[in-house]
């Protein structure tokens, strides 16, 4: 049975088979359940401060502030880092950042700027921004000719530009 942190000063005993068919939670097999029932009962511990891992099936607890016992949590970690590597070596990305390595369109990027000093985003707000960056108002995702179309351009502010790039990155 996991046991929870040392320093929490608790020993875990798995109930007995009265405690279990006594037990207000119907024994559906939601050990979960069981088990913080089992917690609060026998020790009267503060039982929100026990969080068992998220992972389906898994009895250990979850790490402090976090929602996964330490493997769960690793592995959740190692299959973003995955996921990211993998959308960086997308033939998008590549034909993007060969794109943005272009030294035409570093010198085309400072003369819209020069041409469209001010963010248009904050503008729409009625709010005077100098701008950063040059956005591409349809992603181009690697395509040169939306990528080199002057009228799919627009003057952000950086952090007008952060809050597009999320928002197209977390809808694709
Ligand atoms: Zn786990
Ligand atoms: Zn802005």
């Amino acid at each position: 049975m996991a046991q929870p942190p040392e320093e929490w000063g608790l020993t875990l005993v798995r109930p007995t088979a009265y405690e279990y068919a006594s037990s207000t939670i119907a024994p559906t097999g939601n050990r979960r359940a069981l088990l913080r029932w089992y917690i609060q009962k026998r020790e009267g511990y503060p039982v929100a401060r026990l969080k068992i891992c998220a992972a389906s099936g898994c009895e250990e607890f979850a790490l402090p502030g976090q929602s996964h016992c330490e493997q769960h949590e690793a592995e959740r970690q190692n299959k973003l880092k995955v996921r990211r590597a993998k959308a960086q070596t997308s033939e998008a990305a590549i034909a993007a950042r060969v794109l943005y390595a272009d030294p035409r369109w570093k010198a085309a990027r400072i003369a819209y700027l020069r041409q469209h000093p001010l963010c248009v985003d904050c503008g729409e707000l009625g709010v005077i921004e100098p701008a950063t960056d040059v956005d591409h108002i349809i992603p181009h995702k690697g395509d040169r000719k939306l990528f080199w179309d002057r009228s799919n351009w627009q003057s952000l502010c950086h952090s007008c530009h952060s809050r597009k790039t999320a928002r197209e990155v977390f809808h694709g």
